[in-house]
């Protein structure tokens, strides 16, 4: 499935806040954020002011923010939405809830990855098993009971190591539990609840965005 190639801290400064995009990056003073502050990127960011934004505008915002933080485009986003609409239960949870069961977001909560796009790369390339089992597909959709380690010879691999030192002790949603550090074993506990997705995210407005 294709991806963003393009740079990402840009994404970060048109949408106004982190997006957590980089890895290591993002949480040192270097970031773009922390140093030129929220405004827009481009040749005339530092004199836009940003309006207001209401209705079409907010809700636009809204949803490239959210397809920007799990690194999706238009087309494949559109599809999780429409799975969340034919789910039982309320749209936008179930929405946030696909994108958090996606193998690549689960490689970088249980911390074996800085970042999504790192998480993408380490299951693309073989190194991610589920129940045992290599499973080289990012959109894969783990279930509650599954249990997602990296495979043994790339536990040594140093980008694999690397990430795993910097992005252990950056805390874990309770939904996913952590069986065993050295073997870099974790399980899915229960399916990913509201309140454990963590950003600041209002996903009524992508609903509203997409039910026009
Ligand atoms: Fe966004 Fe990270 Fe770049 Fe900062 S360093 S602008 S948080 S991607």
């Amino acid at each position: 499935m294709a991806r963003y190639r393009g740079p990402v801290c840009r994404l970060c400064r048109r949408e106004g806040m982190k997006l957590f995009l980089k890895g290591e990056r993002c949480y040192k003073p270097t970031c773009p954020i922390e140093k030129r502050g929220t405004q827009p990127p481009g040749q005339h960011g530092r004199t836009a002011r940003r309006a207001k934004l209401v209705g079409y505008g907010e809700q636009l915002r809204e949803k490239q923010r959210v397809k920007r933080i799990y690194g999706m485009l238009e087309r494949q986003f559109r599809l999780y939405f429409q799975r969340a609409m034919r789910m039982k239960g309320v749209t936008g949870e179930n929405l946030l809830a696909l994108l958090e069961r996606r193998l690549d977001n689960v490689v970088y909560r249980l911390g074996y990855a800085t970042s999504r796009a790192q998480a993408r790369q380490f299951v693309t390339h073989g190194h991610v098993l589920v129940n045992g089992r290599k499973v080289d597909i990012p959109s894969f959709q783990v279930k509650v009971g599954d249990e997602v380690s990296v495979r043994e010879g790339s536990r040594s691999n140093i980008h694999i190591q690397s990430a795993f030192q910097t992005a252990s002790g950056r805390g874990r949603p309770t939904w996913l539990e952590v069986v065993s550090q050295d073997e870099m074993r974790g399980r899915v506990m229960t399916l990913p609840r509201r309140e454990d997705i963590g950003q600041n995210i209002n996903e009524q407005l992508i609903v509203e965005l997409y039910s026009k």
